[in-house]
């Protein structure tokens, strides 16, 4: 094995397909410390949610308690006079400095059946409501949005994975809610996540070509993306999905670094890559409209209105601002 070259951040021989990028997308330090050894402790949770210190995250039908731009926690003792739960209590972590939190203050996930009304919960400040991620995605700063998105990963997986899927079997859930286990057959099943390429696609002149779908807004354009299939490296999906959807050929995919988008369990992993080709032809299925911008035209687009872009919290939009140089200004909200 030859190690990873720090210098140049690739693999050496045969995988050595690009110089190392110029600026990479900034990336968040974790929020949580998950103690993926000590949740698998017995006794472990139930020792979590006996301390007054715990803070609980509750979940109904994919939304939690915000209030003012920040997630609503409740006391360990509250849950049960709020809503019967309706899955397994989950452990998310204890918080690390900068959270938000009390640094170590464990955070725990229950989801619930109901979404009782705010007002009738007991400690939950006037104003607060029920909102799902992309309602408030560009609102919560991004310690909230770390912990809403682990919550919503984790819990996406035990909604969809409640049976063994080697005899069928109902699983027990274990390790603090990120282990399922086969009563019947013993195997062990853990948390899925699903990779997803999302890329930009840089001409020989330099433009970026961007993409819409027919399910969006007519102006939206965003960069274009796809799941990697099973026994496919990260560029060959890059070079794959590029040239199905828009009917281009790509070259030299770089890395340049992740946003986990668990709705309902993508990771997506964002990448900028080189074609020589100057004309784009839409499959007409999962891209529709296609089109290049020189930066001048892109911002002058976003600016008049012409055409939507991502919104600043996803990484379409910083993979975009990376090939661009800098923040793109949106079209101030007109009241
Ligand atoms: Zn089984």
């Amino acid at each position: 094995m030859t190690p990873l070259d720090p210098a140049t951040r690739s693999l050496p021989g045969e995988f050595q397909v690009h110089e190392p990028p110029e600026q990479l997308l900034p990336w968040r330090t974790a929020v949580l410390d998950r103690g993926s050894a000590r949740r698998a402790d017995p006794g472990h949770l139930e020792s979590v949610l006996s301390r007054p210190s715990t803070r609980v995250m509750v979940m109904g039908r994919r939304e939690t308690l915000i209030h003012e731009g920040r997630i609503v926690f409740l006391a360990s003792g509250e849950i049960e006079t709020v809503s019967e739960p309706s899955g397994p209590v989950i452990y998310l972590g204890s918080a690390l400095a900068g959270s938000g939190l009390p640094d170590g203050t464990d955070v725990v996930l229950v989801g619930l059946a109901d979404r009782p009304d705010p007002s009738t919960i007991p400690g939950v400040p006037d104003g607060t409501a029920w909102a799902g991620f992309r309602e408030v995605a560009t609102e919560l700063p991004a310690t909230d949005a770390g912990i809403f998105i682990e919550a919503s990963a984790i819990s996406n997986w035990h909604d969809t994975h409640r049976h063994c899927p080697r005899c069928g079997a109902a699983t027990d859930v274990e390790q603090g809610g990120w282990v399922r286990r086969c009563p019947e057959d013993k195997s062990e099943h853990f948390p899925r996540t699903d990779p997803a390429i999302i890329v930009t696609v840089i001409g020989p002149d330099d433009r970026v070509l961007l993409g819409g779908s027919g399910a969006w807004d007519a102006k939206r354009y965003s960069t274009l993306a796809g799941f990697v299939e099973p026994g496919e490296s990260l560029e060959q999906a890059v070079i794959r999905e590029v040239g199905e959807e828009v009917g281009v050929t790509v070259h030299s995919p770089q890395y340049l670094g992740s946003q986990s988008w668990p709705f309902p369990a993508s990771l997506m992993l964002g990448f900028t890559a080189r074609t020589e080709d100057r004309e784009a032809t839409p499959d007409g299925v999962e891209v529709t409209r296609a089109r290049w911008f020189s930066r001048e035209e892109l911002q002058a687009a976003v600016s008049s209105g012409e055409i939507l872009i991502s919104t600043p919290a996803s990484i379409a939009r910083a993979l975009i601002e990376q090939w661009y140089g800098g923040p793109i200004v949106d079209r101030p909200v007109e009241d």
